[in-house]
């Protein structure tokens, strides 16, 4: 049993006030394998206490210091890799394969983007005999979510940092390890006491309290639609900032010219990767009525052959979801595409076969789904694909924008010109085409009900900065 029920305040583990703990499941055995603390209103307190009161002197740390810092924590995060793996995979259920390859990496990358990116940031601007200066926002609290734990951490550690914010921060009770292993690593390198502070406990014994929290002058919160209104609503009482990155239905969108295989080889991992528990998945595959029986057929038994089960094999592709609430979720989805009348091409309710313990989900595929049907409008955060089907281009990047969500947008295709149409008509803020992988230093964010503001390197830092115009500085 992994025992970890203290809380890290002022640069030392110290007891919780409260006497109360959470027990973390492995989601793939469904069995107690740690506990944290459920932490309370005193223990925020203290915590923000402690990043108020260095707040000045790390806002004031120079940028070479701040930088020095990141490039200490990206050495030690990588010296830590198995232990964050492991936990990863323990507490996410994510195959250990996708621990050490995608999760650990993101985190990692995180770190390095900020600190890269203090090379090029400018924090003081002359104009004329005047200068705008950006500087530190102050204490910020951070609460994040379970699908991706130390990257969702990271990015807004990384940015908080490089900044010369202090923090408060809240990780996802389901996944608290990598939040406690990132601690770890803090502490070694000698991150100055306050600067950090991480308090466990779930949303309402801890979460709560931060985002009421007077001296906290921004709130950075990554998770749920509801969540982050009733952040953003208590946040409002006293005007902190808020940065919110939320949930999507993402379109991916396939042109007449693909190369169908390859298509359906990314669609199919928009759906099934990290057992579909990702905000930018691509889950509504739109593609042009003329192929779509030869691409529903690709996707099927590409589909149908991935690999399911222990995540500590390391030749499994997709491990369970995260919790009991979540396959439930999923399941009524399911059933409810069914009753709405779409076509179930595989998979659908119920456990993979021989994965009775666990919370296992089957990869689901639904053709002839209507764009105004619940399971094109509604973030699953499950492996189901949704196929609808466009007759001309116009009418595809209609189907693709007619969604609450705007977070991200996929295009796939060789004619440059309809590519590049489809990704700048996409009302969304991460756009891909083609696959092309991700650099770090680009924003990440969304439109409408995605959230507001932007996250990942300089974009991240300037979350966490206040603008001052000064005239007359220099005389
Ligand atoms: P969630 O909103 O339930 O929880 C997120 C965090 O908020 C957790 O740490 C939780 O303890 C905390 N929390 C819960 N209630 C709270 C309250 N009243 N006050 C303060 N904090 C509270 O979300 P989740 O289930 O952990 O994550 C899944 C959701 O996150 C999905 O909707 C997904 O799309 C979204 N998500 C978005 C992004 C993005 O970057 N846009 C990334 C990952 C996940």
């Amino acid at each position: 049993m992994l025992e970890k029920t203290k809380q890290y305040i002022n640069g030392q583990w110290v007891e919780s006030h409260s006497n109360e703990t959470i027990d973390v499941i492995n989601p793939a055995t469904e069995e107690v394998f740690g506990k944290i603390p459920k932490g309370n209103a005193q223990d925020v307190e203290d915590a923000v206490n402690a990043a108020d009161s260095v707040y000045l002197e790390f806002r004031n740390s120079s940028i070479e210091y701040r930088k020095n810092l990141l490039n200490d924590i990206v050495k030690e995060y990588e010296n830590r890799k198995d232990v964050l793996v492991k936990a990863m995979t323990l507490e996410l259920g994510v195959p250990v394969t996708a621990s050490k390859n995608v999760q650990y990496e993101m985190g990692l990358a995180h770190f390095k983007a900020a600190r890269d990116a203090l090379d090029t940031l400018s924090f003081r601007e002359r104009r004329g005999n005047n200068i705008i200066i950006k500087e530190a926002i102050g204490v910020s609290g951070l609460i994040t979510p379970w699908n991706f734990p130390t990257n969702q951490t990271s990015l807004k550690l990384a940015g908080a940092f490089a900044a010369g914010s202090t923090v408060v921060l809240k990780p996802s009770e389901e996944t608290p390890f990598s939040a406690i292993i990132l601690a770890e690593i803090f502490d070694k390198v000698g991150v100055p006491a306050g600067v950090f502070n991480l308090i466990n406990g779930d949303g309402m014994s801890v979460g709560n309290p931060i985002s009421e929290n007077k001296k906290i002058r921004m709130m950075s919160f990554t998770g749920s639609g509801n969540t982050g209104s009733k952040i953003m609503e208590i946040a409002s009482k006293d005007f902190k900032k808020v940065s919110l990155e939320l949930g999507g239905k993402s379109p991916y969108v396939v042109l007449e010219d693909a190369d169908l295989d390859k298509a359906a080889d990314a669609a199919v991992h928009q759906a099934v990767d990290n057992s579909g528990q990702v905000c930018i998945a691509g889950s509504r595959v739109i593609i042009p009525e003329s192929i779509k029986e030869e691409f529903t057929a690709k996707v099927k038994e590409k589909m149908a052959g991935i690999h399911i089960g222990d995540p500590q094999n390391m030749n499994v592709e997709m491990g369970p979801v995260i919790n009991a609430k979540q396959y439930n979720q999923i399941q009524k989805f399911i059933e409810i595409g069914i009753e709405e009348g779409a076509t179930l091409e595989l998979g659908g309710t119920g456990k993979p076969e021989g994965l009775e313990t666990g919370y296992f989900v089957q990869p689901t595929i639904f053709s002839n789904v209507d764009n105004n049907m619940t399971i094109a409008q509604e973030e699953i955060f499950g492996p189901v694909m949704s196929i609808i089907t466009y007759s001309d281009l116009d009418e595809a990047i209609k189907i693709a924008n007619d969604t609450k969500y705007g977070l991200a947008g996929y295009v796939y295709g060789k004619d440059i010109e309809a590519l590049q149409h489809v990704a700048t008509s996409l009302e969304a803020g991460v756009i891909e085409i083609n696959g092309a992988p991700r650099s770090w230093d680009l924003p990440f964010g969304g439109y409408k009900q995605s959230g507001i503001g932007r996250e990942w390197g300089d974009y991240g830092i300037e979350e966490f900065l206040e603008i001052k115009s000064i005239s007359g500085y220099f005389q």
